[in-house]
């Protein structure tokens, strides 16, 4: 069947919904480039405006899934779900490279498809990168061999999942219309789906570090990520975790992936970070059938984080992929370490009553870290580690944190952000909690 796109566009620009046929012949010329740069903005601009119902939401998610391939897993004989989690992204949000390994250590297969750094925050494939030898774009093969051999992979788009998704992005990118949760859903939910996913969570961070800029909106596009993917056939749950200050203790490439072994090996954990973790973790294994109950779900996690398997995954994932066999025993020697390194020192004494997130991210950024335009190199060693948390006491002169930079300059502009981007008061702060909510199929049905 065929369709003209300005009646396509006409017809939600007036608010009349539009057909699965409709949806899908639309989406489909989108990735194979038969309509056009204008069509594609101007139809954003009227999803943005009018909406999309659940059927439609649903409609143009399977249909954009469809513009490209779709992982299929039968073949590989695996003797476990194929499962994967998703973050709307935030600062010092490393929680992938802990989780896709501890999954694959509770029976899960974890083909893991991440994203580089995007505005203020970090992205997980840059952090891969601070590993030498790892490779994010391993050919298919490699790719597949390390999911049966290890049970994760954690890489790079390099298979051509959603090419309508990417057109579709870079107008929204340029046409401010990227605020629109119908088309989020749609965007997010046709990557991850083409992956062949048995079950899904998704981490929708709330805070003044989020993407999504209320904790309204957040709940929005939990509930409407869910729904789709759900109604797609992928089980699939969502948690609204705080990102209120930084994740982990550190931010940045190498400092993060640092915490990460020291995490796995049990040397030193984020209590919030931890949390995130295995409550993620928890939804996964309930989810794909690992476990039946959210209790024995966590006993499995624990015990496979505290009994070194997860370590041992993510190294066997390391080395499958290229980097070096020794990385968990000795990362510091293999991981780049920036010139300076100097304490942050808090002006006054009291307690650290809230860090503005966004800025923290940005201050990556400007280091190095990341990127302000899309070919700039990343420098992998900068950023900050040992960082205080919401509610901790320093005295005048303590250290709030410490810079990693290429240069003495650049530290000194970071250290003097840090007077912005951490409130100190004299009262203890009331502490947010880690996670806000959990938003399943069920609840969101019965809205
Ligand atoms: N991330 C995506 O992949 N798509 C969006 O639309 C927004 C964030």
């Amino acid at each position: 069947m065929s369709f003209l796109p300005q009646e396509i566009i006409r017809k939600k620009r007036d608010g009349i919904a539009l057909s699965q046929a409709e949806l899908s012949w639309f989406a489909q010329g989108v990735g194979t480039g038969t309509i056009g740069e204008g069509q594609i903005a101007a139809f954003a601009m009227a999803v943005y405006f009018q909406g999309l119902s659940t059927d439609e939401r649903v409609a143009l998610t399977a249909a954009m899934r469809d513009s490209g391939e779709i992982s299929d897993w039968s073949q590989e004989g695996l003797d476990g779900p194929i499962i994967d989690k998703h973050s709307t992204g935030g600062v010092g949000d490393c929680v992938s490279l802990i989780l896709g390994p501890l999954l694959a250590a509770c029976g899960g297969f974890v083909p893991m498809i991440s994203g580089r750094g995007l505005g203020h925050s970090g992205g997980t494939l840059d952090k891969l990168e601070s590993i030498p030898g790892y490779s994010v774009t391993p050919d298919n093969h490699l790719f597949r061999k390390t999911i049966r051999d290890v049970g994760v992979a954690i890489i790079g788009q390099t298979v051509n999942f959603a090419p309508a998704d990417k057109r579709f992005y870079a107008t929204r990118d340029v046409t401010a219309t990227v605020e629109s949760i119908d088309l989020i859903t749609a965007s997010i939910l046709s990557k991850k789906l083409a992956a062949g996913l048995d079950a899904l969570v998704m981490d929708v961070k709330v805070g003044n570090g989020a993407f999504m800029a209320t904790r309204d909106q957040s709940q929005q596009l939990a509930q409407c990520i869910v729904e789709v993917a759900t109604r797609l056939g992928t089980p699939t749950a969502a948690l609204l975790t705080d990102m209120n200050e930084c994740l982990a203790f550190s931010a940045g490439n190498a400092v993060e992936v640092a915490e990460v072994v020291a995490f796995l090996k049990g040397d030193s954990r984020n209590p919030r970070l931890e949390k995130v973790v295995l409550d993620l973790g928890a939804e996964l294994l309930v989810l794909s059938g690992l476990e039946l109950s959210r209790e024995d779900a966590f006993i499995k996690l624990k015990d496979r984080l505290d009994g070194g398997y997860a370590a041992e995954t993510f190294a066997k994932m390391v080395s499958s992929l290229g980097g070096p066999l020794d990385f968990l025993e000795v990362c510091e020697t293999h991981l780049p370490s920036a010139k300076v390194e100097l304490p942050i020192e808090s002006i006054k004494s009291g307690y650290v009553d809230n860090v503005d997130t966004r800025v923290l991210g940005m201050c990556v950024v400007e280091l190095g870290g990341g990127r302000v335009s899309a070919n700039d190199k990343v420098d992998h060693s900068v950023g900050f580690s040992r960082l205080k948390g919401v509610g901790e006491y320093v005295e005048e002169g303590e250290a709030l944190g410490f810079v990693h930079a290429k240069s003495p300059e650049d530290a000194d502009l970071a250290i003097k952000q840090f007077e912005r981007i951490y409130g100190i008061s004299e009262d203890m702060p009331e502490l947010s909690p880690v996670i806000y909510e959990r938003i399943n199929f069920e609840a969101t049905e019965t809205r």
